[in-house]
């Protein structure tokens, strides 16, 4: 197991503006606030979707918008850097008028209808996305300390 221990820092609880992207709205908030490393949920509703899975044998994401609108059952994710940015991973589960539910890996571009978010900044030395080549996947740079 590599981790890091990080402690609590500021808390921000808050709406996702309209017909906006869900991913680029958090991370430029993060941006903007200085946040560097942090969890986070929402939920709330959008008008549109586009969702990956990770296949493990091709190493790529393959990836399928949705023009519907569904509730944000949950979504829960982190912000880390890349590239000396913020930014997000998160995985989403969405349901209908049915309550049946979708849900993956979340990607741009995601039109939020309303969102309530809260996230979690933490304090400690931030963690960096790079490569890894045993899983094809952008994955925290933590070294064995
Ligand atoms: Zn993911």
């Amino acid at each position: 197991m590599l981790y890091s221990e990080f402690k609590r820092k500021r808390s921000f609880v808050g709406r996702l503006p309209f017909n906006k992207d869900l991913i680029s709205s958090i991370e430029g908030f993060c941006k903007e606030k200085g946040v560097e490393m942090a969890v986070f949920s929402v939920i709330g509703a959008v008008s549109s979707v586009t969702l990956g899975y990770f296949d493990q044998r091709q190493k790529v994401y393959v990836s399928f918008k949705k023009e519907v609108h569904l509730e944000i059952a949950s979504c829960s994710g982190n912000i880390s850097k890349k590239d000396g940015n913020p930014f997000v991973h998160a995985h989403i589960v969405l349901t209908d008028d049915k309550g049946n539910a979708i849900g993956g890996h979340l990607f741009s571009e995601t039109i939020v209808f309303a969102g309530e978010f809260y996230i979690q900044e933490l304090s400690g030395n931030a963690f960096e996305r790079e490569y890894d080549p045993q899983t094809g996947l952008m994955l925290w740079n933590i070294r064995d300390t």
